[in-house]
């Protein structure tokens, strides 16, 4: 059927999203098994409990436009969800698997973020407050996941940096000026 009103695209894009959350719901189970971190751990059993809550929401969004809750393969979540498999099976340190599982699981974040912006203010433009409120909620469930993704990412890949060094923004570099070798400008090589 030719998708040619905007109540169309929004199905479109519903259905799209309704298999992604779908997928997440088996994915994330085993990636939360796959962590060794004990907050990584709780993050993906978290948000587990989240995206189940998340695929009700859809199918309340679709009792509210009238369709039938109904799903079409996401392509892209399949892709997302097979890396994040092949990224169990790494033969990798404990703290390098645990940095790679963040990064698959971000990587679907992101894509959830971009398709629920779209379906928030396609459902906006439409006038139906409603259904952008329940959209906007689970967008922003999105974001809070990847914000402590990167929160817990960071931590991990600062704890395994080899060189010791954290780097942190220094606000008074005033005090170190005694450690600075006379003169000797860093070039590089080319
Ligand atoms: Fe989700
Ligand atoms: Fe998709
Ligand atoms: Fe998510």
């Amino acid at each position: 059927m030719t998708i040619d009103t905007l109540d169309g695209l929004l199905e479109e894009q519903l259905k799209d999203l309704y298999d992604a959350e779908k997928q997440l719901t088996k994915a994330l189970p085993k990636m939360a098994k796959a962590a060794k971190d004990p907050e990584l751990k709780t993050a993906f059993t978290d948000h587990l409990e989240q995206t189940k809550g998340q695929v009700s929401r859809i199918e309340h969004v679709f009792e509210l436009l009238e369709k039938k809750a109904k799903s079409k393969p996401c392509a892209a979540m399949k892709g997302i969800v097979e890396e994040g498999q092949e990224t169990i099976q790494e033969d990798a340190s404990d703290e390098m698997k645990d940095c790679m599982l963040i990064a698959s699981a971000q990587r679907a974040e992101h894509y959830e973020i971009a398709a629920y912006g779209t379906v928030r203010t396609i459902a906006e433009i439409l006038g139906n407050q409603e259904v952008a409120d329940l959209l906007q909620q689970t967008l922003e469930e999105e974001e809070q996941t990847d914000a402590k993704l990167s929160e817990i990412s960071e931590r991990m890949l600062n704890a395994s940096n080899d060189s010791g060094e954290v780097e942190e923004e220094e606000e008074d570099e005033g005090e170190l000026e005694d450690d600075e070798e006379n003169g000797e400008e860093e070039e590089e090589e080319e």
